[in-house]
């Protein structure tokens, strides 16, 4: 079943069931707490907070989503992309647990002649929270789902929040066997790779108080509506459907695969390194056109570093893989040509999204040549005075005058056989941060605060660019 298929079928399933359907948001949160969406309830967060009033009480969605977080598992994992699109079900005061269950069974299961997803059902396995008698009922007395298949876990996979005071609650997750050939049995519990997570339901509930993230904390009481927000990834389901082994190998991004090897004359499945990387190519390269087809540019700052560094790691991985000259253009145009048909705004808007992502890939070429002039010197005078580390400030230089993002510093300093002092140089970019923090407190220019996301990839200790994307959603 093809991806547009997946999607169209979604929808028309929770539309003949009273659902309202709502296009996908902007990548672009409306919400000062997120650079990007991460998830499918984003746009409706107000309503769950009470702060609004629902368009009405049952919608449906396919949310464009962008988890940046995720970027250390893009190609190493199956099913990690940083762009993915959440199709979801959200019921405000209106139907719960009993209703979203029998639901999400009838549409994984009904076959594909009635207009369902036709999964088999003794593949599919379910998770509740410990105590979540009521859900762990709802499957196996309304749905007939085998008490064998479903696991209880804790607050971290099955209890949901937003990582602050507000709504909160239990969690049920679908997962599919994917069977041996994936390792080991026994459930999501002990194996996500060959048990994989399709579709989240989540029972908001109550209103948790204060507390430590989103695995400890108070719950204050009942909210005064129970409601339902899910999401099921749409590159997984069609990930089973078409009964492929990894997430990119499905119809909208293999086509992106084959020009990535087509440019570099690399084959797809020859080598485990070279394959991380054709991924990570076309992972990158999807959510970069999604990206700047919202309308985010490249910059050293917030969303707009969030692409730079995306849209930079992907020629970069391109270069890996043995390409010399420029690869955007093609691979743009691949990408566009396998999400048009959904996203026809990525066609009419070809020429500024082709001229935004061309100029960052000079950008990025030149910066590499610059930058290696730089980073030569530097091994060279490190070498010369018998050390093995190229010093912070160094890194931070070529950071900050050629736009090199630290984990290329790294490698390149490795290929000459030299460490890098990672540590002060993110204390040097810690300075400049509070400097700039401080010029923009002195100017006051109402600008979102946005440096808490800095801060964590700060103290993270990561070479990625893991907690510039979101403190919240992320994972539920
Ligand atoms: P996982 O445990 O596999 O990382 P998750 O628990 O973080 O997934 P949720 O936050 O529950 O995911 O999101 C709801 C659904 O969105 C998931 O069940 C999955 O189908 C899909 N999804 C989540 N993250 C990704 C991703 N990085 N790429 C593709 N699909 C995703
Ligand atoms: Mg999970
Ligand atoms: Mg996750
Ligand atoms: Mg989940």
């Amino acid at each position: 079943m093809e991806s547009a298929e997946i999607r169209r079928r979604w929808l028309r399933f929770f539309e003949e069931r009273g659902h309202t359907v709502v296009p996908s948001a902007s990548l672009i949160a409306d919400d000062p707490t997120l650079l990007l969406v991460p998830a499918g309830m984003v746009p409706f967060k107000p309503y769950f907070l009470g702060e609004a009033k629902p368009p009405a009480p049952r919608l449906t969605s396919v949310q464009k989503c962008v988890r940046t977080p995720d970027i250390e598992e893009v190609g190493k994992t199956t099913r990690h992309g940083t762009f993915f699109q959440m199709c979801g079900n959200f019921s405000f005061g209106d139907y719960f647990k009993e209703g979203v269950i029998p639901l999400a069974w009838e549409l994984l299961t009904t076959s594909v002649a009635d207009g369902g997803y036709g999964l088999d059902p003794e593949k599919l396995w379910v998770t509740v929270y410990l105590d979540d008698d009521e859900a762990a009922d709802i499957w196996t007395d309304k749905v007939g789902f085998p008490a064998e298949r479903i696991q209880r876990l804790g607050m971290k996979e099955n209890y949901w929040s937003m990582g602050v005071p507000g709504p909160c609650g239990p969690c049920s997750e679908i997962f599919y066997d994917r069977g041996p050939e994936f390792g080991e049995a026994g459930g999501p519990a002990v194996n996500d790779e060959r048990y994989v997570e399709i579709w989240n339901l989540v029972f908001m509930q109550y209103e948790r108080g204060e507390g430590e993230g989103k695995e400890s904390f108070e719950i204050l009481g009942d909210l005064p509506s129970k409601n339902i927000d899910t999401g099921l990834g749409l590159e997984r389901l069609a990930m089973v459907l078409q009964g492929v082994h990894n997430m990119f190998e499905i119809d909208t991004s293999m086509a992106v695969i084959d020009k990535a090897t087509e440019l570099t004359g690399v084959r797809y499945g020859a080598d485990p390194a070279s394959d991380v990387s054709l991924r990570i190519v076309t992972d990158h390269m999807r959510t970069s056109v999604m990206l700047i087809g919202d309308g985010v540019t490249p910059g050293n700052e917030g969303r707009g570093y969030v692409l730079r560094r995306i849209l930079r790691r992907a020629v970069r991985n391109m270069r890996l893989l043995g390409a010399t000259g420029p690869v955007v253009a093609d691979l743009l145009d691949v990408v566009i040509g396998s999400m048009g048909e959904q996203y026809p705004e990525l066609i009419t808007d070809r020429k500024r999204i082709e001229a935004v992502a061309l100029a960052e890939e000079a950008a990025f070429l030149k910066a590499i040549k610059g930058g290696t002039n730089i980073l030569d010197t530097a091994v060279t005078d490190t070498k010369a005075a018998g050390g093995t580390v190229l010093a912070g400030d160094k890194a931070f230089l070529l950071h900050d005058t050629w736009g090199f993002p630290i984990d290329l510093t790294l490698e390149m300093a490795a290929e000459q056989g030299l460490s890098v002092d990672e540590d002060g140089f993110r204390r040097l970019m810690k300075e400049q941060r509070d400097r700039a923090k401080a010029d923009a407190k002195a100017k006051k220019t109402g600008h979102a605060d946005l440096s808490a996301y800095r801060e964590v990839a700060d103290t993270s200790g990561n070479t990625e660019f893991t907690g510039y994307g979101s403190t919240e959603g992320e994972s539920r």
